[in-house]
């Protein structure tokens, strides 16, 4: 496709030169609307980072440019620079038709692509994940800084699959109890406050809390693999967001324990006033439950000894609970229903259909876990077979 092929084409190599000489660009890495990521690598010391190619050609003298939108996101990301969950940027090149930004390399990539990759994440791994974000944000706030483009496809993992938040283009500065009213973000992240900006010209605005809500959706897709919200029709998906209606039903919830839950049930609170503030978040049970790293008591092996004994003690006492065993029949009738069947087949649809998960909101991956229609199939079934 011509289109395609242009799209992939380098900028022009006199537009800019400084870029080039420092920087030898490889393959690319992620796109946006008008932008496309490379990894590159610096020449004098042969590291790898991103460069952030921002096309100015398209700006037409109309509304806010490309240009002036990429000097904002610079000099919000030099304000909030310095965290160890925020993305660096190592360095900016502006010619008259691109700006070029370079960051700090995230090697593992989107946490979209990762969650793709694994379907879900444990509650484990969640809450590694979820605080990181949840302190990274805490930091961009702490700088008066709104970040209102939080999803999975924002949030970099670096070698270690550390947390690095990044796309700063719809963040802005706001002023001490400023209230803001701009409709901007990915709908199915969107706040219900935002939303309200957008349907009543007397909307009181929107400020912080939208990206507490944003977190919300973040941890809820994280633990089940789908959107909160979501709704083939996206008048529908709205309303939900509205009236902050979503639901634990699917059977993924039947194996997450209550923290969780608890946690993203207070920061999916449709008044922002009522909603979690992110240090409470923070405090919440949920993080609270940390393996203990530290070595220093004297007492350790007598402690531990003493968790093995307490552990055996209650395994035996279980032991009439715990084994389940598989029943034949409802595995072949009710496969979603197991646990271990159920995440075999969302990783076989996610192997199959992976690559048609799109971007944004989530709509498609929201699709992958629908076993309604299949499930109602099957009871037509059994009903004209017991005819
Ligand atoms: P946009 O504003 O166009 O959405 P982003 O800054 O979000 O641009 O970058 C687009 C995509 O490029 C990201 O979603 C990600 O896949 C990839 N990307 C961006 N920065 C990096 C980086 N530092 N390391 C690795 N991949 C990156
Ligand atoms: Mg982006």
């Amino acid at each position: 496709m011509a289109k395609e092929e242009e799209d992939d084409k380098l900028p022009d190599q006199d537009a800019a030169k400084e870029f080039y000489a420092k920087y030898e660009p490889k393959e690319i890495l992620g796109r946006g609307i008008s932008s496309t990521v490379r990894r590159c690598i610096e020449k004098e010391t042969g590291k790898a980072f991103a460069a952030k190619i921002i096309d100015l050609s398209n700006d037409n003298g109309e509304g806010i440019s490309a240009k002036e939108a990429t000097r904002q996101e610079v000099a919000i990301l030099r304000h909030v620079a310095g965290h160890a969950y925020i993305i660096e940027l190592q360095d900016v090149f502006e010619s008259p038709t691109f700006i070029f930004l370079v960051f700090e390399l995230c090697k593992n990539g989107e946490l979209f692509d990762y969650l793709t990759s694994v379907v879900t994440l444990s509650e484990k791994k969640t809450r590694y994940i979820m605080k990181q974000v949840l302190e990274g944000v805490a930091h961009i706030h702490a700088r008066n800084i709104v970040h209102r483009d939080l999803k999975p496809e924002n949030i970099l993992l670096d070698d270690n699959l550390n947390v690095k938040i990044t796309d700063f283009g719809f963040a802005k500065k706001l002023a001490e109890g400023e209230l803001v009213h701009e409709l901007c973000g990915t709908p199915g992240y969107l706040a219900p406050e935002t939303l309200k900006c957008s349907m009543f010209e007397d909307a009181p605005g929107y400020s912080y809390e939208v990206d507490v809500w944003a977190c919300g959706v973040i941890m809820y897709t994280l633990l089940v693999g789908c959107p909160p919200f979501w709704h083939r029709k996206q008048m529908i998906m709205l309303r939900n967001i509205m009236e902050g209606k979503y639901s634990f039903s699917s059977p993924e919830w039947a194996d997450i324990s209550e923290e969780p839950k608890d946690l993203i049930r207070r920061l999916l609170v449709v008044d922002p006033k009522q909603r979690i503030s992110i240090d409470d978040a923070l405090r919440h049970p949920f993080f609270q439950t940390m393996k203990l790293h530290h070595r220093q008591f004297q007492a350790r092996q007598k402690f531990q000894w003493a968790i093995l004994v307490v552990r055996a003690v209650i395994r035996l006492q279980r032991l009439k609970f715990t084994p389940e065993p598989l029943s034949l029949n409802t595995a072949r009738t009710d496969p979603y229903r197991v646990k271990l069947l159920r995440k075999i087949v969302d990783g076989c649809a996610f192997r199959v259909y992976g690559h048609w998960v799109k971007k944004g909101e989530g709509q498609n991956r929201a699709a992958l876990f629908e076993n309604i229609p299949k499930t109602e199939l099957k009871h037509i079934y059994v009903t004209n077979l017991s005819r």
